[in-house]
This record gives structure tokens, C-alpha cells and sequence, in this order.
């Protein structure tokens, strides 16, 4: 776990609205959405499928155009025009890993190729020799054989596949990594082996991720602070030990609801809640995004921040 006591910035996302498509099929999937991401922690990103995880991804690594708001990475804004030299250091510094280790490789390409294209952009002094060199140690580096480098993606399991993922991101030095839901196709008995990977390269190389998910129980241990986002909208945001004992928003506590439990018992006593938007009387009152506890965030209206205030008395 990050020491986050001494809170550098690292990426701060204010406002942020992202919008697919035009006129009549203009879709809004991220609104107003605002979080900062300290240097060296895991920022953990849950909510069910569909609600924007994955969007705001793609717009931090700038494949995605912003319709409003600002992402600064490093006291610079990254959205929108930026300079030739951001860029570069943008395509360097953030990486992403993607959900399917089955779709995200190029099938055709050998894994030399897959592992090392990164560097084609930020290495230019590279020879291929080198480049080839550098890709079997970062395979090394996420525990595959170098041998590997020169066979096919279709050769290896979905475990693999997702290490060589890894290493591919790995390989041009990033500073902040974003994990898109990088277990949630993998077999359950392999799931925390690439779990315990990541954290032992953050570790070794003091990297911040950014760790998407769709539901809370493997977030809440490798995470340091979660935000809750539900189509679209970042409704709660704390420390992640924080946020699972203290949890305001029905929408997290729906969430929390459905985390298993390991005691068979209580497994089955347990009461899950169902969260239904249409509780809010927005009509009136606007929610807002207030600290209702210390460091600890929520989008609510004014009464609501009065009631849900009171759940931990
Ligand atoms: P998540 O990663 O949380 O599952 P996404 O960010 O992929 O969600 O999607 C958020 C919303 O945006 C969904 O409603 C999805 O249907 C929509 N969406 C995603 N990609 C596109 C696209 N290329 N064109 C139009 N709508 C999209
Ligand atoms: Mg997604």
C-alpha cells in the first residue's frame, strides 16, 4: 500500500465529460466526473458494465476526445490540443492493460513484435536487436520464458496472454499504469497470480495504477482509495477501507451488499440491496459532490447529506 500521507498529484481529473456520437445519438457516458490519482498509490474505478470505466480510460490515454472538463497529468493538461513533446511523453508514461488477454493481441504478430512495438514510438535509438533484447526481458520481468518471444499469442492460456499484455506495457518504463479490468476474463486460479504480479511491479518500480473493476471484492485489498461511478456519474469516492465501513451512497452499498462472504453462514443471511436511482428527488435540488466525512466524498443533494451523515452515528 502507498504511503498516501504525503499526496503528490500525479493525474487530477476535474469536471470531465466525455460524449459519444452526435445530435439525435449523442450519448453523455462520463459526467462531471472529478478525482485526483496520488503518485505511487492503486486508485481503484468500480461500477457495474456500461457505466464509463473504461471510456474514462481511453480518454486519460488520449484515445478518446473530452467534451468538457480538464486531465492533468503532472500540472499539465493532457485533453484536447496538446504539443508534439506532451505527447510523446504521455504515450510513454501512461500505459494501459486491457480486459481480454483473447482480443487485445495481435494474432499475427509474434510476441517479440507485440511486447516491443511500444518502443518503436519512444525508443527511436533502438536498434531490433535491442528492442528484441529488451522484449525478452520484460517478458523475464512478468515471469514468461524469453523463448517466448518468437512464438505466436494463440500458443499460450489466457494467464499468459495477460502477463504478455503486461509486459508490453511495461517495456517503455511507464509511471502510471491503467489496469482495465486485468483479471475478470481469467480463470479463477490464476486470477491472484496476476494480481500479485502487478503489485509486485508496483512495488519494484513504484508504479500508479489506475485499477478498473466491476465489482468491489478484489478491489477493496488492492486498492488505496476507490471511486464509485454509476453511469456516468462518480457518486462516492474515500479510502478503500474507509469506503467499505462507512459507505453513503445506496449505489456502494448495493455494491457492498453483493460482496461475498467467506463464512458460509453469514453468506446466507446476508441481506443484498438493490439500488434504485428513482430514490433521488433530484427535481428540485441538484446532488452535489461534498466531503461528508474526512477525505471521504459523495454526490448528494443537501437532505440526502443530512440523513446519510447520520448512518455511522
Ligand atoms: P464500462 O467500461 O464501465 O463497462 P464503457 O466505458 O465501456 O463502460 O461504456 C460506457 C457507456 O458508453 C456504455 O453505455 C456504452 O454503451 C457506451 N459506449 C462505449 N463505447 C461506445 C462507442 N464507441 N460508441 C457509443 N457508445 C459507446
Ligand atoms: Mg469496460
Amino acid at each position: 500500500m502507498a504511503d498516501t500521507t504525503q499526496k503528490e498529484v500525479l493525474l487530477d481529473v476535474k469536471n470531465l465529460e466525455i460524449t459519444y456520437g452526435s445530435g439525435k445519438k449523442k450519448y453523455t457516458a462520463v459526467k462531471n466526473a472529478s478525482f485526483q490519482i496520488y503518485k505511487g498509490e492503486t486508485f481503484g474505478l468500480v461500477g457495474e458494465s456500461g457505466s464509463g470505466k473504461t471510456t474514462i480510460g481511453r480518454a486519460i490515454m488520449r484515445i478518446l476526445p473530452t467534451s468538457g472538463g480538464e486531465i492533468i497529468y503532472k500540472g499539465e493538461k493532457i485533453n484536447g490540443k496538446i504539443s508534439k513533446t506532451l505527447d510523446k511523453k504521455v504515450v510513454q508514461e501512461i500505459q494501459m492493460i486491457f480486459q481480454d488477454p483473447q482480443a487485445s493481441l495481435n494474432e499475427r504478430a509474434k510476441v517479440s513484435y507485440i511486447v516491443s512495438e511500444g518502443l518503436m514510438n519512444v525508443r527511436k535509438d533502438l536498434s531490433a536487436a535491442q528492442r528484441e533484447e529488451k522484449a525478452r526481458q520484460a517478458l523475464l520481468d512478468v515471469g514468461l520464458l524469453p523463448e517466448f518471444a518468437s512464438r505466436f499469442p494463440h500458443e499460450f492460456s489466457g494467464g499468459q496472454r495477460q502477463r504478455i499484455g503486461i509486459a508490453r506495457a511495461l517495456i517503455v518504463e511507464p509511471e502510471f499504469i491503467i489496469a482495465d479490468e486485468p483479471i475478470s476474463a481469467l480463470d479463477m486460479s490464476i486470477r491472484a497470480q496476476v494480481l500479485n504480479l502487478l503489485r509486485k511491479l508496483q512495488k519494484e518500480r513504484g508504479i500508479t495504477y489506475m485499477f478498473i473493476a466491476h465489482d468491489l471484492s478484489v478491489m477493496q485489498y488492492i486498492s488505496d482509495r476507490i471511486a464509485v461511478i454509476h453511469k456516468g456519474d462518480i457518486v462516492e469516492l474515500a479510502a478503500a477501507d474507509e469506503l467499505i465501513e462507512h459507505a453513503m451512497h445506496p449505489y456502494t452499498r448495493s455494491l457492498i451488499s453483493a460482496i461475498p462472504m467467506p463464512d458460509p453462514i453469514r453468506e446466507r443471511g446476508k441481506k443484498l440491496l438493490t439500488y434504485d436511482p428513482n430514490m433521488h428527488d433530484y427535481s428540485v435540488e441538484k446532488p452535489q459532490w461534498r466531503e461528508l466525512r474526512p477525505e471521504h466524498y459523495v454526490l448528494c443533494s443537501e437532505s440526502e447529506a443530512a440523513a446519510w451523515s447520520k448512518l455511522y452515528e
